[in-house]
């Protein structure tokens, strides 16, 4: 069959199309369990519930001594209360003696309250006296005792399904004896560069090679959605060599990310490829860099076809991508704003297609970077990327602009 493009389809043809297979192929999310240790920034997979009152017991918040607040109702500084001290009692000790009327407990901060007492007053106002203890202080009932479960009550929920494990949530889970949490499996994502032409970084230069960058900026964007990438190295423009890769890749992954050989070209298999393996859902939008993009499916599994030129292949996963992975690994794009600022000077855009092209923020003022999306410097350089609409030919200097940053996402 011929490599000629399908009908191009315009972007929101395209989201639609991307979106209904994530959500017939990948819906509902993979669950797996991990071990706290590990499960800093990944998101949960169910609400976390604590097994257990937190604290376990009626705790001193303070050192001082435990008593019975009423013996404490007339005490001053003039006029101290005088209690017999009857046990010590040290931060994961069990108190073993009843406080009551005329006694008091020495408590640590974190210690369990003994029973009979309902206060404790801060040793700095009180004073030793052989075995009496001088408190100088009133208490009122429950002073500096942390109640059982006041913090959190068995049962209740520490952490919510859909919340990324940030230290405080892991502290909070821990702090309930659990160790285990339920996230969503990250998605693993394999990445195949294809082209005669590419030879790993690792290489040494070779006349008419060039180093293969997609690879490594997909994966790190990848990285980024909350998503597991997997380098599965550089094809040849070959047929045979190409479906076994795919297939094989697929074995392991579950979305496969190709650059390169996407158009029309002698060298450009991959659509005769995904068609003869699977079906070719889309290829070409209409939009500019990125034309030359094929979306398809092998094995029940997406196969996403990246332009090969590194500007276009990023820009590609950024608006096609990037939204559905994150929305996979849970990584919904929280904060993923646009910055609205006005052009630094005026941009030529060509009629026909969305153009979306490469900027970089400088005072408050946006930059277009005239550079083609072959241009490795022009990403290197970028902080983002502003959406030019098709009907638009001319943008003014000074003309207010949305940016789309390239946010770096923790992981
Ligand atoms: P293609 O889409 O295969 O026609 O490639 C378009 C351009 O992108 C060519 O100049 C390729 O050499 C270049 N290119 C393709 N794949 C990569 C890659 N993995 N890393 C860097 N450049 C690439
Ligand atoms: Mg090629």
């Amino acid at each position: 069959m011929g490599r000629e493009f399908l009908d191009l389809v315009d972007i929101s043809e395209a989201h639609k199309i991307i979106r209904n297979l994530f959500k017939e192929i990948y819906h509902p999310p993979r669950m797996e369990k991990v071990n706290l240790k590990n499960a800093y920034g990944r998101v949960l997979a169910q609400d976390v519930k604590s097994p257990i009152d937190l604290p376990p017991f009626n705790r001193a918040s303070r050192d001082g001594y435990a008593l019975k607040a009423e013996d404490t109702f007339h005490a001053s500084e003039d006029n101290p209360s005088t209690l017999k001290c009857i046990e010590v009692i040290e931060a994961g000790d069990i108190p073993q003696k009843k406080v009551k009327r005329g006694c008091c407990s020495r408590i640590s901060t974190g210690a369990q309250i003994p029973e009979g007492a309902d206060a404790i007053v801060m040793v700095e106002y009180t004073e030793e006296d052989d075995d009496n203890i001088l408190i100088y202080r009133s208490a009122y009932p429950g002073q500096h005792i942390t109640p059982k479960g006041s913090d959190i009550p068995k049962n209740d929920i520490i952490a919510r399904k859909g919340s990324i494990l940030s230290p405080e949530k892991i502290g909070a889970i821990s702090a309930a004896g659990i160790s285990k949490v339920p996230v969503i499996a990250k998605p693993k994502i394999g990445i195949l560069s294809t082209g005669n032409e590419l030879i790993e970084p690792s290489n040494d230069q070779a006349p008419g090679k060039i180093f293969d960058s997609n690879s490594h900026s997909i994966a790190a964007a990848v990285k980024n959605c909350g998503c597991e990438p997997k380098i599965l190295g550089i094809v040849k423009d070959d047929y045979k060599e190409l479906s076994k890769a795919i297939r094989e890749g697929l074995l392991e992954c579950d979305i496969l990310i190709t650059s390169g050989g996407t158009s029309a070209g002698a060298g450009d298999m991959l659509r005769e490829v995904i068609h003869d393996n699977g079906e070719v859902m889309i290829h070409g939008i209409s939009i500019k860099p990125g034309k030359p993009t094929l979306i398809g499916k092998v094995d029940g599994k997406l196969v996403f076809g990246l332009p090969g030129f590194p500007v276009s292949a990023l820009i590609i996963f950024d608006v096609l991508l990037r939204p559905y992975l994150m929305e996979l690994s849970g990584k919904t794009p929280l904060g993923y704003h646009t910055i609205e600022l006005p052009l630094a000077h005026r941009l030529h855009s060509s009629k026909g297609r969305i153009h979306y092209a490469l900027v970089k923020v400088k005072n408050s003022k946006v930059y277009p970077i005239l550079k083609d999306s072959g241009a490795i410097a022009s990403l290197a350089d970028a902080d983002g990327y502003i959406k030019i609409p098709k009907n638009v030919e001319i943008l003014e200097e000074g003309s207010k602009v949305k940016v789309s940053p390239f946010l770096p996402y923790e992981c």
